[in-house]
């Protein structure tokens, strides 16, 4: 049934098209690929190449020879073949190595479109894909993931999800629950004879067994979100605490090379940050020491706030040698009301002997470092990794990191729940198959079989051309 949706769906948004698309980025390079997609790729490519026949050539093949339009040689190039069904969208698709002149590369573009082709909307050939049944929606979200991923662990995320992930786990169990839901609806086609044909006691193990998955998929989010869109950390502390010699520090070892981070702003200064594979925007905040406020003064932590409320971990520096204990208490009793997450690092201890670890002694957690001699600030680290992934993380674990399975995750877990509670009541089958089908409908919206069209436009959309 869904297979005639997606065929349906794909009619309505212009599958008969032959699309193309530069797949390298634009600008100079040593090679740049142009790839085509649709029912007339290879005969439109063929058009131009007089060496050989492409049409009577086998898939998955290469083929050098002159690109010409007219008597114009346009380059010299390699094709390949792929013919559907085995290609990355399902169609015929062919993609065209030229060199990688900007000028060649547009040439090429036009002459193909003035043949019959029409330019890909960004994320169409993934959405072909899709639409082709060669990847599920979650799949197709994991390939932008991918091309957007930008550490270790955001890759390891999108290429676990690629390779069906979470919605392999998930496409078993909506199957056997539309097993029990026609089961039911046929109980209720025989309503008057008081049968059961599903078994009472299955589905309810069934929906537990969902409910311990949705449970543990949601509670991934909060670690998928760290791993996709890294934590913010606000380095706060008096003036002259160190903060600076710090972030410098750390920067030193570590300074991450970043594109861009989805979802982000660049309103504050913020340095990037790589551990372990987890990025750590840190706020800087030493452009805004200087704007003191009185109230908070005497913790330093002056004009942070807005800083500190955006933050996911707040660490809060000290200089050892002028901070009492009193002053410590303060700003833990701050972060505590406020609801932070926070760790406490006692700088300078160069300067002094070994009294500050008595001076603290009613505080525990204190990591004592020197910022500027580089001593102990690959404890910040390891406690920075530690607060963020809260010991979870492996590479072998399904990891959720798309705020739309999130949301679609929630509204299961509810209507699991009316399930369940139904059962355990005993109401009527009918109502019982109410409940499945909501159920259905949001697992289904997960892995895509239940779509609309905005919907999938909008998620593509957000692919680059080409892709
Ligand atoms: P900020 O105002 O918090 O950014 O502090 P800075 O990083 O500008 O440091 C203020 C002063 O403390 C500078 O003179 C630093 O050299 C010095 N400083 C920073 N860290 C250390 C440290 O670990 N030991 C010592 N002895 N001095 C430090």
């Amino acid at each position: 049934l869904f297979s005639l949706e997606r065929l349906l769906m794909a009619k309505l948004m212009g599958w008969e098209d032959t699309i193309l698309a530069l797949a390298t980025p634009p600008g100079i390079g040593a090679i740049g690929v142009i790839r085509l997609s649709g029912k007339n790729a290879i005969t439109i490519v063929n058009e131009l190449f007089p060496s050989k026949n492409l049409l009577q050539q086998a898939t998955h093949t290469l083929h050098v020879g002159f690109l010409k339009s007219n008597i114009e040689v346009l380059d010299e190039v390699v094709v390949a073949l792929y013919k559907n069904p085995k290609s990355y969208t399902g169609e015929d698709v062919v993609e065209i190595s030229c060199h990688g002149s900007p000028f060649i590369q547009e040439k090429i573009l036009q002459t193909i479109i003035q043949n019959g082709c029409r330019i890909a909307k960004p994320g169409e050939f993934t959405q072909r894909a899709f639409l082709n049944g060669k990847l599920d929606l979650t799949q197709a979200e994991a390939v932008a993931d991918l091309i957007a991923s930008n550490t270790e662990a955001s890759r390891n995320a999108a290429l676990q999800n690629i390779r069906g992930g979470f919605s392999n786990i998930l496409s078993v169990l909506r199957e056997e629950l539309i097993k029990f839901s026609a089961l039911i609806e046929l109980e209720l086609d025989f309503s008057e004879e008081d049968v059961a044909f599903a078994d009472r006691k299955q589905l309810n193990e069934l929906i537990q067994k969902l409910q311990g998955t949705t449970a543990i998929l949601l509670q991934s989010f909060s670690l998928g979100n760290v791993i996709k869109n890294g934590v913010q950390v606000a380095i706060i502390g008096k003036p002259n605490a160190g903060k600076s010699t710090l972030l410098n520090t750390l920067l030193n070892e570590n300074r991450a090379i970043v594109s861009e981070i989805a979802g982000t702003t660049r309103d504050t200064i913020e340095e990037v940050l790589n551990i372990d594979g987890i990025l750590f925007r840190l706020i800087d905040t030493a452009g805004i020491r200087n704007q003191t406020d009185d109230v908070i003064e005497s913790i330093g932590v002056q004009r942070s706030y807005d800083t500190m409320a955006k933050a996911d971990i707040v660490l809060y520096l000290f200089d050892v040698n002028t901070t009492s204990s009193e002053d410590l208490m303060t700003a833990i009793n701050e972060f505590e009301s406020k609801q932070l997450k926070y760790i406490l690092v006692g700088n300078k201890v160069d300067e002094e002997d070994n009294l500050f670890h008595k001076k603290y002694l009613n505080v525990s957690d204190i990591l004592f470092i020197s910022a500027k001699e580089n001593r102990a600030v690959n404890k910040v680290k390891q406690h920075l990794f530690a607060e963020a992934v809260q010991g979870n993380i492996n590479q072998e674990a399904t990891i959720i990191t798309n705020a739309r399975h999130y949301e679609a995750l929630q509204k299961l877990a509810v209507s699991l729940l009316e399930i369940e509670q139904g059962l355990s009541n005993n109401i009527a089958s009918d109502l019982i198959a109410l409940d499945i089908r909501q159920a259905l409908h949001f697992l289904g919206e997960i892995t895509g079989e239940i779509t609309n069209e905005d919907q999938l436009d909008y998620i593509f959309s957000k692919f680059c051309i080409g892709k």
